[in-house]
């Protein structure tokens, strides 16, 4: 099969013939339709999180399960599925209490590849499903069946930036009705955030970036308010926008220490800094500690959005078919395998929401 494999972290990626193996028992192979292309995939590409190469890269899938191991009840052959990264044994310390995204289950898919490249030699399943390829070989646990309602590039936006921006206002922060919100970074996760603060009911609901684009596509997704700080102060801003106190939750959709250090001074007394994106290894943040606790404020991380697959991917799709939950906004433009990098690229700039790669 055709994949795209990095062989040296920050250079372009080469399509190569790829042989990939049979699913194992507890395991799924899926023909990819679609893989979008998230900013995690290119902190990984970058080398920023160490690891090792050859690897293939694209954690954010849909497509058609074509074959299962022994002891997978839960697809057959022919249905289509989100691919995501959440692995999860369902009975550790972890998954027994609802948080499986933070799973600590064993998994031989930890310790195998079930890729191999022309000459025989591993290559690495990047980001747990290596989804720039026609085909991917995961665990069951991090597939979701879907309907046919979906078309498969919006369906793969599902697997990652949706569930992770929407998840971390509706599950980890579990935001009440009302609430002042602002999001910082209106990318493909950050405008999920603002999706996800309208649907929970958030007044007044604040997006915040340094393109005007994103901003103008944060008003769609419903942010009642929008702030560029190229050319607004930021903190002002919010405190007019909410009665000189600060919001109540302020969410971070970038990975950036000093974005996370503005949103800091964006929360009012008792209120809570929610860190969505991902930053480089190593990196630190620093506030004035007295200030935050004199006034009881409350700072939270969010993986995945704290998402449960099998509960939050289906309602989803429930949200999406009743024309609630926006998707088709989300992708800016569709690739072929082979143009990856340009798409990549194109992410980079900070032109797209979304760019997809779409499979034949
Ligand atoms: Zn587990
Ligand atoms: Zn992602």
């Amino acid at each position: 099969m055709k994949a795209a494999v990095l062989r040296e972290f920050g250079k372009p990626l080469v399509i190569e013939d790829i042989q990939i193996d049979a699913p194992k028992a507890g395991e799924v192979k899926i023909k990819l339709s679609a893989c979008a292309i998230c900013h995690s995939d290119i902190i990984a590409m970058s080398g920023a999180w160490g690891g090792s190469l050859p690897t293939v890269y694209g954690h954010e899938a849909a497509g058609v399960v074509t074959e299962v191991g022994a002891g997978v009840t839960k697809v057959q052959a022919g249905d289509p599925v989100v691919v995501t990264l959440l692995r999860s044994c369902g009975t550790c310390f972890y998954c027994a209490q609802g948080q499986p995204h933070i799973c600590e289950g064993d998994f031989p898919l930890y310790h195998e590849t079930r890729l191999h490249d022309a000459a025989g030699n591993a290559v690495n399943q990047g980001i747990k499903v290596a989804g720039f390829a026609e085909y991917a070989v995961v665990e069951q646990s991090q597939i979701v069946k879907i309907s046919d309602n979906v078309p498969m590039e919006s369906a793969s936006l599902l697997a990652c930036g949706v569930i992770t921006g929407l998840g971390a206002v509706v599950n980890t922060a579990d935001i009440k009705p009302n609430s002042s919100v602002a999001v910082i970074g209106c990318g493909g996760v950050g405008l999920n955030s603002i999706q996800g603060a309208h649907l929970a009911g958030a007044q007044p609901l604040i997006g915040i970036d340094l393109l005007d684009n994103k901003l103008a596509a944060a008003k769609e997704f419903g942010a009642t308010h929008t702030i560029n700080p190229s050319t607004a102060d930021v903190v002002e801003g919010v405190k007019a926008l909410t009665s000189g106190r600060g919001a109540d939750y302020v969410f971070v959709a970038v990975g950036s220490t000093k974005a996370m250090e503005q949103g800091l001074q964006l929360i009012r007394p008792g209120g809570s800094l929610v860190l969505v994106g991902m930053t480089a290894s190593g990196q630190t943040m620093s506030f004035e500690p007295v200030n935050f606790s004199f006034y009881s404020q409350h700072i939270m991380g969010s993986n995945m959005g704290s998402t449960r697959l099998n509960i939050d991917i289906p309602k989803l799709v429930e949200l999406y078919e009743e024309g609630r939950l926006k998707l088709d906004e989300l992708i800016t433009k569709r690739y072929k395998l082979e143009d990856i990098n340009e798409a990549i690229e194109a992410v980079e700039n900070g032109e797209a929401l979304r760019n997809v790669i779409v499979f034949d």
